[in-house]
């Protein structure tokens, strides 16, 4: 009898109709991988989170298939969520780059040895499992960026990882198409692609080019300090300022834990060469023209470098009229109103502000729709699913796709904690495993939603403490009821509405009144009642106790 083929099985618990917290689970018979474990940053209606990251427990509940976590690269949305997960991934090897590891090791910390971290080159193929990964080079914002062809005997899955195709690139090492080409000749059954700018026209920009424009600043501004923010990450962008600095004879000072972890990793690991004597630890007695800051906060992040720099609070550098500010970067969709307080509060204190993308100054990492065209006609895959990008950059790659010649049959959009298996027969969707949110306040919360819901009610309506004192055996309430408020417009009247309401929610009601607990829950759902006839919701803690 013909053996059965096996199938494989994708499923998606992050990076799917959102940008950020990348995280993809591949399956084959009885092993199972994971495809980067990433961040998201919390926006405005996550008050006081540090990060989301992905919920695991459908990895969790399959530990005994797990045999390795793979990284594409070295980005928060793909590696940020290890360390969040230390405890539970020691025991399992976490493949990666050089670089993607080395800043996975710092953001680890103690952790990083209890981890096994295995260090793999461009070109490398890994066995796991009866599963083979290969790693194959991409360009990108930051070196040692791979697509991943994940060999299994239901067939190959291509992951593009982020990439672009950029043909003069700064370290030489351009997209390997032409391995991507042959991969996608022996035949690819499943793609994942990167969906990021699929709404940019054409393709993107070379990162030499930002070299060039940055050159013309340096030659314009001669006599003036220049301040440089960009992504710590993007260390192609940090030679090109280095080397700068070196032909215009400036010295570089590097603002920023997260810049000099940067410069320390990349360097080490050979993906960063600093001319001798460039760097120095404080502008000291240095010209303006001889002095650069490299600096982190180009996305206006509150306890950034330039964001203190522009308050006048960071290592006694005051900006002036003496400064060029550029901010080679362009802010991400959110991050628009932090980044343009910066600016204005740079041009308040008379420096000179560089930002917008016309002058050139930043190019995105990620492939523009020809380019994601090129990548689906290199791999020819005959099933195909948009990843990385919200809903409507997926909608408009699962497009592009069909353009390509993959049929429309064969394009799933995937949602998180969405299953599928492939086969060449064809896709199977199951139903949902546990996936979505968890949420970061220092530590991983254990039911991080209620807590942001919360937070949401007392930011909209404030909270109410209702404090009273029964007698439990005839059950009513003894003494005053005592109303305190928080970020509610507590009057008089409203006041003795809620006292009233109180004291006739215990004395007047028919509830098990030796159970003290019932007594809360009674308050709660009256002042709640009466509250709610004003469209107000504020939290109500009740405090009911024994007199
Ligand atoms: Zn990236
Ligand atoms: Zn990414």
């Amino acid at each position: 009898m013909a053996k059965t083929q096996k199938k494989v099985k994708v499923t998606f618990l992050g990076g799917v109709g959102e940008i950020g917290k990348n995280m993809t689970v591949i399956e084959c018979g009885e092993d199972m991988i994971i495809v980067d474990m990433g961040v998201a940053f919390p926006k405005d209606d996550c008050p006081g989170m540090d990060a989301i990251i992905p919920n695991i427990e459908y990895v969790k509940s399959n530990a005994k298939k797990l045999r390795a976590i793979v990284l594409t690269h070295g980005h928060e949305d793909h590696i940020g969520a290890i360390p969040y997960y230390a405890e539970f991934i020691k025991k399992t090897p976490v493949y990666g780059t050089a670089l993607t590891l080395g800043l996975l090791k710092r953001k680890l910390d103690k952790n990083a040895a209890r981890c096994n971290l295995v260090t793999v080159a461009e070109g490398d193929v890994v066995q796991l499992g009866a599963m083979r990964v290969e790693f194959i080079k991409v360009a990108h914002s930051m070196a040692g960026a791979c697509a991943l062809a994940v060999y299994t005997d239901g067939g190959t899955v291509f992951v593009t990882g982020d990439f672009k195709i950029d043909n003069t690139p700064i370290d030489g090492k351009k997209t390997n198409l032409s391995r991507i080409a042959q991969i996608g000749a022996k035949g690819v059954l499943l793609m994942l692609g990167e969906s990021t700018n699929i709404e940019r026209k054409g393709s993107s920009t070379s990162e030499m080019v930002v070299g060039q424009n940055l050159e013309n600043i340096f030659i314009g501004n001669k006599n003036k300090r220049l301040v440089i923010a960009c992504f710590a990450s993007s260390n192609y962008r940090v030679q090109q300022v280095l080397n700068l600095a070196h032909k215009y004879n400036r010295k570089v000072v590097l603002a920023g834990k997260s810049m000099k972890g940067m410069v320390d990793v990349a360097s080490a690991c050979g993906e960063l060469s600093v001319p001798k004597g460039v760097i120095v630890d404080s502008v000291g007695k240095l010209l303006p023209g001889e002095t650069l800051i490299l600096a982190t906060g180009s996305q206006g992040e509150p306890l950034s470098a330039l964001h203190q720099m522009s308050k006048g609070e960071f290592n006694k550098i005051n900006l002036g009229k003496d400064d060029v500010v550029v901010l080679s970067s362009s802010p991400i969709p959110g991050n628009e109103k932090s980044v343009y307080d910066v600016i204005n509060d740079i041009f308040r204190k008379g420096a000179e502000v560089i930002y917008d993308s016309m002058n050139d100054i930043h190019v995105s990492g990620h492939a523009y729709e020809e380019e994601l065209k090129l990548m689906l006609t290199l791999v020819r895959p005959e099933y195909f699913m948009p990843v990385h990008g919200e809903y409507r950059h997926q909608f408009k790659h699962a497009r592009a796709a069909v353009s390509q010649g993959v049929p429309s049959k064969n394009i799933v959009i995937p949602n998180i904690g969405e299953c599928y298996t492939v086969s060449r027969k064809g896709i199977k969707k199951h139903s949902n495993v546990e996936a979505g949110n968890a949420y970061v306040d220092g530590v991983v919360l254990e039911d991080g939603e209620t807590v942001v819901n919360d937070r949401r009610s007392l930011a909209q309506y404030g909270m109410l403490l209702v404090l009273a004192a029964v007698d439990v055996d005839r059950g009513v309430v003894v003494g005053g009821v005592d109303v305190v408020a928080r970020g509610f417009n507590l009057t008089e009247a409203i006041e003795k509405k809620i006292k009233n309401a109180v004291v006739d929610s215990i004395n007047c009601a028919d509830f098990d009144k030796s159970d003290i607990d019932e007594y809360a829950k009674s308050v709660k759902k009256a002042v709640r009642k009466l509250i709610a006839k004003d469209r107000q919701y504020p939290i109500i803690l009740p405090v009911v106790v024994q007199d």
